[in-house]
């Protein structure tokens, strides 16, 4: 418990003392990982924060193609999930069946930190596969659905996507189109649509949410475990991103696509299950936000340190020093906020408007923080060389996905004035 106590503490130190030691310490803490583990998310981290090159992040080939990566970012937080099913008699649930953060909630959240630190898009693919599949799994799954999928998938062996998003629901998801039909032998039948879903293309299973029935209100919204493989199912990579260069944004199209009656997720039920998702993810989004913003104060702080210009260090200028300045207070404010939300959600109090506080407060905070940087790195800074401008080109993907910042504005209105302004 100690590393928390960096933030107690009070002390602007605080925002390198979140950083690797606050992940190790949360490791060494809680005794939940393994050398060989801890290992693994320093290899993650400097992955991501070594592989920033032009290469890695524009080259012609998938950006994240080494089988290693793919296996790793699910064992770091599925920990929990891969050892704990030993005695296959038990159920999967209740305290022998802890949640993909098998570590609590402040640890998985200094570890969206650090791997946010490299890039938002190992962030991204941790999020998608813990809090978008691997969660809707555990949370609405059958016994077999979990024994099945969970083990599987904190080891790395599948992958999943979380298919949400149509070509014309974003921001308002209960409006989606896509269709699940149950046939006479209990099988379904789903058609549709999905837009810029994560892993949409590297997924072996997708979760996909679907209407169903004749009810066309959101209340009839169901979740399914839909192989990729499925007859008539494609997956094709969005092109052209500008943002978020290190992930796979996909669209899916699902054309008469037949799955088992065992797909469904029976405890999904209206689009307050999807939504239930999002909260699990825009918690880690929260975290992660200010792991690109730490990563890009740290180069700008060094970059002060190290240009000179009219003799003398850049940093030994005021006008830098109180970009510095704002840039750590910035950081530091969101950290404690993140670390505060992360004991809520520990104690069972949070509630899904704090996560959209924190989510609409650091993405931007972040966002911020990361052009403050690239402009203190004068024309350094649009090199890809330096994170800054690779971190704030993916922080506007952070700013727009998982509800925009607006989106969440809305909610935290509602939720102060009683009245919605959604439509
Ligand atoms: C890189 C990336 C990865 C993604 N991954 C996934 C994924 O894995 N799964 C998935 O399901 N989705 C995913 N998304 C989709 C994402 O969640 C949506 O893009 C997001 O919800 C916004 O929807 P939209 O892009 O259609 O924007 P729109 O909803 O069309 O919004 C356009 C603008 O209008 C504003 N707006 C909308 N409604 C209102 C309102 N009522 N009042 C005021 N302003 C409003 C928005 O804030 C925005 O500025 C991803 C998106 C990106 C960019």
């Amino acid at each position: 418990m100690d590393d928390y106590r960096l933030f107690d503490a009070g002390n602007v130190v605080l925002q390198s003392g979140i950083t690797f030691r606050g992940a190790k310490l949360a490791y060494k803490t809680y005794g939940k990982l393994n050398a060989d583990k801890s290992n693994v998310i320093l290899y993650m981290t400097s992955f991501a924060a070594h592989h920033s090159d032009i290469d890695w992040m524009v080259g012609p080939g998938k950006a994240l193609d080494t089988d290693k990566y793919f296996v790793t970012i699910p064992n770091l937080f599925g920990n929990g999930l891969s050892s704990s099913p030993s005695n296959a008699t038990e159920p999967f649930s209740g305290s022998r069946w802890p949640n993909f953060t098998i570590f609590d909630n402040v640890a998985y959240g200094l570890i969206m930190h650090e791997l946010e630190r490299g890039d938002s898009g190992v962030r991204s693919f941790a999020s998608v596969q813990g809090a978008l599949v691997m969660y809707p799994v555990f949370a609405f799954g059958t016994e077999e659905q979990k024994r099945h999928y969970l083990p599987k998938m904190a080891s790395g062996e599948i992958i999943g996507c979380f298919g949400l998003t149509e070509p014309d629901y974003g921001s308002n998801p209960s409006g989606m189109i896509t269709r699940a039909i149950v046939q006479k032998d209990g099988s379904w039948v789903i058609n549709g649509a999905k837009m810029w879903i994560t892993n949409g293309s590297t997924a072996q299973v997708a979760i996909i949410w679907a209407k169903t029935g004749e009810d066309k209100s959101d209340k009839s919204i169901r979740g399914f475990i839909v192989p990729t493989d499925a007859p008539g199912f494609t997956a094709k990579d969005q092109k052209g991103k500008l943002s978020l260069r290190a992930s796979d944004t996909s669209e899916l199209v699902l054309q008469d696509v037949k799955v088992a009656a065992t797909a469904l997720l029976p405890k999904t039920g209206g689009i307050k299950s999807p939504l239930m998702c999002l909260t699990q993810a825009r918690y880690g989004i929260s975290w992660g936000a200010m792991g690109a913003a730490q990563a890009c104060y740290e180069e700008a702080l060094a970059y002060a340190g190290n240009r000179v210009m009219f003799g003398k260090a850049i940093g030994g200028f005021q006008l830098q020093q109180q970009r510095l300045a704002e840039m750590l207070t910035e950081l530091v404010k969101g950290q404690l906020l993140c670390l505060h939300l992360g004991r809520l959600k520990d104690a069972g109090t949070f509630t899904p408007q704090q996560v959209s506080l924190a989510k609409r407060n650091n993405v931007s905070a972040a966002a911020d923080i990361a052009r403050e940087a690239r402009r203190l790195l004068g024309a350094n800074g649009i090199l890809a060389e330096y994170a800054s401008m690779r971190h704030m080109a993916n922080l506007e993907s952070v700013y727009t996905y998982e509800g925009t910042h607006d989106i969440h504005t809305l909610i935290l209105g509602q939720a102060v004035t009683g009245l919605s302004a959604f439509e």
